[in-house]
């Protein structure tokens, strides 16, 4: 490794670069059509997250304790090492952009904002720069001359500035032709700034949470159980019978994770009212866990298998423990992610659970399979009310697999919408499926902090609304993340719009479901 010749600064000056103030924004105003903007230099550049200062937390999570360490630059030259050994498509994303700029205008930071370092090729241009100074022998390439860059604090500033401008959310490796993915960047990017101090609080609050409490928000057993004895109650208010969310059930054939809004926050709540009519209707017993009360997992936001491991193991640990033979996932894009596509990397192959089901199913399958068996029947009039769309999440659509085909995650959802409703509208298609736009707030953008950023990542898909609510009167925008249910639910109103028009996939079951005896399995 080449040595730092640039002078040394003191610390402090960093501190004062990335002092967080709250900042103001205009929202984007919305005609129903995505247009690429002018370039507007460093137009987003005071958008950055707040530092996590909490030192106990910091220890539980094995990071420095008292912010950016004094010999940061070594550190993270040591560790961006360490990444580029580690992550190999990392390295080769470094070194196989041919700069074709196919990717320049399909990130939606980028139409929100024009800010040129929220072209997909920027943002990994920040890496590519010290990769190409430290890491590549002087005058080996032209690269060199023309994008290298020494590893200086205003750098520094511009990574902790624009990797977490990211959502992770692929979209850009779908134009690019040598596949590049500026999430994996971003997500390597992440950890090393986290080696050196420079960890994100919103990420990491909920992180650390998740990692003793079993959940992101906290929360006791007993307050799970309350609140769990609420919604059982207004069942039986609205519906008159016992219909049960089994709790800690030992033998019970299914357990079931989900984030843990979906317990506590509106409009979550209202797909936890249709995952349990359907267990109930469909007479498969099942349990949730005190334990496990937690599908999201906000590890996979940063490249530290160790944090999404110790996440993940807990839901494995709960369904030994139940001695249940299924696990299924609820609602949520980065939980499918983790639970779909690095769980059997993680923790084995589950082998102990019983073959003849996906291991682990998502709840959409889950209900499609029912509704396709008629083992539960749905009255799709009960949706009267409703001219629905379905927003693809990204996680979901980019990064995981459901149903065991490749449209899985964009055809299994929108065959349940069909079934329950009677008008049903896509957006355009270039911002659905494989193409679909981020709701603006994944991968650690949902804190308050990241507001602005936030309105102005969501614009694409809120053209896309626009312009179908526009033409079809459009009033439900179905998902199945909850990150995105967050998200729209934020942002709506700042739109303009009702924040009632956002609503899960299962929250269109609850209504639809047809109660009556036990039929059909
Ligand atoms: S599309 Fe791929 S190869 Fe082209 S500039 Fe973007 S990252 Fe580089
Ligand atoms: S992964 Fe998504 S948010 Fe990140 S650069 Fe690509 S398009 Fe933008
Ligand atoms: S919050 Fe939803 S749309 Fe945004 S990155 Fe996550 S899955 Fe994608």
């Amino acid at each position: 490794m080449p040595e730092i010749n640039d002078e040394e600064k003191p610390v402090k000056k960093i501190e004062e670069l990335m002092k967080w103030e709250r900042q103001n924004y205009e929202v984007p105003e919305l005609s129903g059509k995505i247009i690429v903007p002018p370039l507007k230099t460093n137009a987003s550049r005071k958008y950055f997250p707040q530092l996590f200062k909490n030192k106990e937390a910091l220890k539980r999570l094995g990071y420095p304790l008292d912010g950016l360490v004094p010999d940061w630059r070594e550190k993270f030259l040591q560790k961006m090492k360490e990444v580029l050994n580690k992550y190999r498509s990392v390295k080769l994303f470094m070194d196989i952009c041919v700069r074709c700029g196919a990717c320049t205008d399909k990130c939606h930071f980028y139409l929100g904002t024009g800010d040129p370092l929220n072209m997909p090729v920027a943002r990994q241009g920040l890496m590519r720069k010290i990769y190409m100074n430290h890491f590549i022998p002087a005058g080996n390439l032209i690269h060199h001359v023309t994008s290298s860059e020494v590893l200086t604090e205003e750098m520094l500033v511009l990574w902790y500035t624009y990797f977490y401008q990211c959502s992770e959310c692929r979209r850009c490796s779908v134009f690019c032709p040598y596949g590049i993915d500026t999430a994996e960047i971003t997500m390597a990017a992440r950890e090393i700034l986290n080696s050196i101090g420079l960890v994100q609080r919103y990420t990491h609050e909920i992180m650390d949470k998740s990692q003793y409490f079993g959940n992101n928000l906290g929360m006791i057993p007993a307050a799970l159980k309350n609140s769990i004895e609420f919604v059982e109650a207004d069942l039986k208010e609205q519906t008159g019978k016992d219909i049960k969310i089994p709790v800690d059930i030992k033998d019970a054939d299914v357990l079931f994770v989900s984030p843990s809004a979906d317990f506590f926050a509106t409009p979550h709540i209202e797909s936890l009212y249709g995952y349990a009519k359907v267990f109930h209707q469909a007479g498969i017993s099942w349990t949730v866990s005190t334990y496990a009360s937690e599908g999201s997992n906000f590890g996979s936001f940063v490249s530290n298998y160790n944090n999404m491991k110790i996440i993940n193991k807990r839901i494995w640990d709960a369904a030994k423990e139940l001695r249940v033979k299924r696990v299924v996932g609820g609602e949520c894009g980065h939980m499918w992610r983790v639970l779909s596509s690095y769980s059997n990397t993680m923790w084995g192959k589950f082998d102990w659970l019983d073959n003849r089901y996906p291991i682990p199913q998502h709840i959409c399958e889950f209900t499609l399979d029912l509704i396709k068996r008629k083992a539960i029947k749905i009255d799709k009039t009960m949706n009267d009310n409703f001219i629905v769309t379905y927003h693809d999440s990204c996680q979901i659509a980019r990064g995981s697999e459901m149903g065991g085909t490749k449209n899985g995650p964009y055809e299994i959802p929108r065959q349940i919408i069909k079934a329950c409703v009677n008008k049903f509208i896509e957006m355009p298609k270039d911002t659905i499926k494989e193409r679909t736009f981020c709701c603006g707030a994944g991968q650690g953008l949902l804190g308050d902090d990241m507001l602005p950023i936030r309105v102005k990542g969501s614009m694409p898909r809120m053209q896309a609304i626009k312009l179908v609510k526009d033409k079809h009167n459009v009033n439900f925008l179905a998902l199945i993340c909850a990150i995105c249910k967050a998200q729209f639910t934020g942002i709506f109103p700042i739109y303009g719009y009702n924040m009632e028009e956002v609503g899960g996939v299962h929250q269109l079951v609850n209504r639809a479901i047809v109660l009556g005896e036990k039929e059909g399995l």
